[in-house]
């Protein structure tokens, strides 16, 4: 029901959202309990060396199975996690249940895990990191964290020193949605980013639209010279592919190179799954 049914569902509860404070009340509520119920999962979604296809990566990214509503965006629920708190409790599940799983794959890929503000602020952030990687077994250099600028400018000493742990456990941090923040370029300068991802918005339509191409040839620039490989997010067509090849972006993201899937999907490069994969359920090739 919730598959088939879950735009509807889900259309009806955000105009609903707008009329009754007291339904984004129930939710917050219903958040704060959905790790107990084993409510959410993790989608997987491959990151591909553009100029090979080879996969390098994947992003988690967060599902929330609601008994009624169906499935409930990250947009929605995210948001409503870092008002009420309960962020801090599902951020502990997604980095634990990614590292988890990567920690069992076959091929060192790399994980990417998105990282909310509320998290970042913690003071406790890194020791969190740390434990959950030596319980899982992932050595440090798979884990990416993936930050938006958002999370950055609440407080940033704090989300400085974050970083800085982290990234001395050997962690990598990427900086997500890049172009969509009010200061990207000072926090570009002012955070040890590994790297930049662009935001999708800006991939949209790159190889027909003059100017959003100049504006991701100028992010590609200054990739190269601050020395960050640049991720292309939302890539949905060849064509965005092409430009983006032709333009030596190092990495892509995106439905064209795979949509978010149960891990079950990619058995062929994590070892698990075989049959999921050999029933031809996902396509791997993202090659030009
Ligand atoms: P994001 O980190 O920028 O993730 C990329 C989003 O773009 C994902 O949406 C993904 O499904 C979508 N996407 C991927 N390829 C394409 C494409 O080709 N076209 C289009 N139109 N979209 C594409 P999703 O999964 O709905 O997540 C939305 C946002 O919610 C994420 O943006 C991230 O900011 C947040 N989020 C997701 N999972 C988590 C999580 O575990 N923790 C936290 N704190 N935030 C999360
Ligand atoms: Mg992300
Ligand atoms: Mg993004
Ligand atoms: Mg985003």
């Amino acid at each position: 029901r919730a598959k088939t049914e879950g735009r509807d569902t889900y259309r009806y509860f955000e105009a609903s959202m707008g009329a009754e404070a007291r339904d984004k009340r129930v939710m917050e509520h219903e958040l704060r309990q959905a790790v107990a119920r084993d409510e959410f999962y993790l989608v997987y979604q491959p990151q591909k060396e553009i100029s090979s296809g080879k996969m390098v990566g994947f992003e988690a990214l967060i599902r929330w199975r609601h008994p009624e509503r169906g499935d409930v965006p990250p947009s929605i629920f995210i948001p409503l996690a870092e008002d009420s708190g309960a962020i801090g409790q599902i951020g502990d599940w997604v980095l634990t249940a990614a590292c988890r799983e990567a920690a069992s794959w076959e091929n060192p890929l790399t994980v990417a895990v998105n990282v909310s503000a509320v998290q970042l602020h913690n003071p406790n952030f890194s020791r969190k990191v740390h434990e959950t990687l030596l319980k899982s077994g992932l050595a440090a250099a798979r884990l990416e964290l993936e930050i938006t600028e958002t999370a950055l400018v609440k407080d940033m000493p704090r989300a400085l020193a974050s970083l800085r742990q982290v990234k001395a456990l050997g962690v990598r941090v990427a900086m997500d949605d890049f172009g969509t923040g009010y200061s990207s370029l000072s926090n570009l300068r002012a955070f040890p980013f590994d790297k930049i991802k662009i935001d999708g918005s800006f991939i949209k339509s790159v190889d027909t639209n003059g100017q959003v191409a100049a504006i991701v040839r100028a992010v590609l620039g200054l990739g190269r010279g601050l020395g960050l490989p640049v991720l292309a997010e939302g890539v949905e067509t060849l064509g965005e592919l092409k430009f983006l090849d032709a333009e030596a972006c190092e990495i892509g993201q995106g439905y064209y190179l795979g949509k978010p899937a149960p891990i079950e999907a990619f058995g062929d490069l994590t070892g698990h799954g075989k049959r999921v994969r050999a029933r031809g359920a996902d396509r791997q090739d993202g090659s030009l």
